[in-house]
């Protein structure tokens, strides 16, 4: 028996919206409301920034926090913390967010992009291994929607030929690999608190480490060079003002109380929707290796194999979001095919190198599937809702799957 999908006019299997973002308090309010009549608005007089990198340093084990303004600037600053010189290669994957590679480019660094492995959506450590040249000095693993990356096997490389290890945690506050906390793993971690991310103020980043040589660098190129004991106008190295603000680590302060019950919660429903998503035909939710200990669930990822599914991903989106289940294809590119990298796009950077890069020539066979026909995402949110919530959510796919032929009847139609 199917019943007629709500694209085609049937009951939309949900119209109640799923849990929003972000989600605040009493408790948010007296918080920031505290800063905001302190009249200490900068972190250079207040105490909000300074205790929130105390304790987002504490919870990763890490010695060190420095906040920044967003998890871009971060990246690079870690970078340039870490010694990196003009045109040396960083290796990146190809499926992530822009951030991780323009971070490089504006280091004045070269993004050398590998592919990701299809089970996993993580760096490929063989991709890595093959793509190291005598130039290569760092590798940013990304934890992709929140699941740590192979990191015994990166670790691996990178001790064998000397790399940088710079993890960008963007998406796994609260993550573990082998019960340690995504973003300590590497020599740093790089977290962002843009306002999609699991942690948020609408803004920020924040630099991990327990390198007390790396921490005191990136703290010195978050304030404009200075040092400590150094006086105000003193500048010592390239840099800038990168500083988050009070009324940002006020908000900051509020919101990590919840994190670890989200996070929990988040697991949770990311555990039992892989169970029952994978037994629909056709689709492949983000495989999980033994050495994940905590998903971070920034995004539920997922394959749809079109023809085991019976029907193309942009139809069943079609039909998702007729059913109130608002899930996205993801990423449309992977990074090397964006026109910033086919046009050598980079203003003054990379001047010297630039005539012998050609990112058309990139191979990343599996990105190019996930972007163009098999990525399937939900967002962190929605993973915040309760068992009914979930369940809903395999309902529609069920429907949908059981609708696929006249979806694809639909589709034939369309052309
Ligand atoms: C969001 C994100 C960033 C950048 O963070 P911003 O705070 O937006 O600058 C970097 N890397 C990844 C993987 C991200 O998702």
């Amino acid at each position: 028996m199917t019943t007629t999908l709500a694209l085609f006019g049937g009951a939309p299997v949900r119209t109640r919206p799923f849990p929003t973002w972000p989600i605040l308090d009493e408790a948010d309010e007296a918080r920031v409301l505290g800063a905001l009549r302190s009249g200490k608005w900068g972190r250079l007089a207040g105490e909000q920034v300074a205790e929130f990198e105390r304790r987002f340093a504490a919870m990763h084990g890490c010695r060190h926090g420095i906040a920044v303004v967003n998890g871009t600037v971060s990246l690079r600053i870690a970078l340039m913390a870490a010694g990196l010189q003009a045109e040396d290669e960083v290796i990146v994957p190809a499926y992530t967010f822009l951030s991780t590679a323009t971070a490089v480019v504006e280091a004045n660094c070269v993004p050398v992009f590998v592919d990701i492995d299809l089970a996993t959506f993580n760096m490929d450590p063989h991709a890595v291994e093959a793509a190291i040249t005598p130039r290569t000095r760092a590798i940013i693993p990304v934890h992709f929607a929140g699941q740590p990356a192979d990191m015994d096997a990166l670790l691996a490389i990178a001790k064998r030929h000397g790399l940088f290890v710079l993890e960008d945690a963007a998406h796994a506050h609260g993550a573990s690999w082998r019960d340690q906390p995504a973003g300590s793993i590497g020599a740093c971690g790089s977290f962002s608190f843009q306002s999609s991310k699991n942690l948020t103020a609408g803004e920020g980043g924040i630099i991990v480490t327990s390198d007390d040589a790396l921490a005191a660098a990136c703290r010195s190129i978050h304030n404009c060079g200075r040092v400590p004991g150094g006086i105000w106008y003193e500048h010592h190295v390239i840099s800038g003002n990168y500083r988050l603000s009070e009324l940002q680590g006020a908000l900051l302060n509020s919101q990590l109380d919840r994190l670890e019950d989200q996070t929990a919660r988040r697991g949770e429903n990311g555990v039992y929707l892989a169970v029952r998503l994978a037994a629909i035909p056709g689709l492949f939710p983000q495989a999980r290796p033994e050495w994940c200990t905590r998903h971070s669930q920034h995004l539920f990822m997922l394959r749809i194999d079109a023809a085991a599914f019976g029907a193309s991903r942009e139809a069943v989106l079609a039909a998702l979001h007729a059913e109130g289940i608002p899930c996205a294809g993801g990423y449309g590119y992977p990074l090397p095919d964006q026109p910033l990298f086919r046009n050598k796009a980079f203003g003054p950077y990379l001047a010297h190198v630039r005539d012998r890069l050609d990112y058309s020539r990139v191979s990343c066979p599996n990105s190019q599937r996930i972007c163009r026909e098999q990525g399937l995402w939900l967002d962190q949110s929605m993973m915040l809702g309760t068992r009914d919530d979930m369940d809903d959510i395999v309902a529609a796919f069920q429907k949908v799957h059981a609708g696929r032929d006249a979806l694809a009847g639909h589709q034939a139609q369309a052309r």
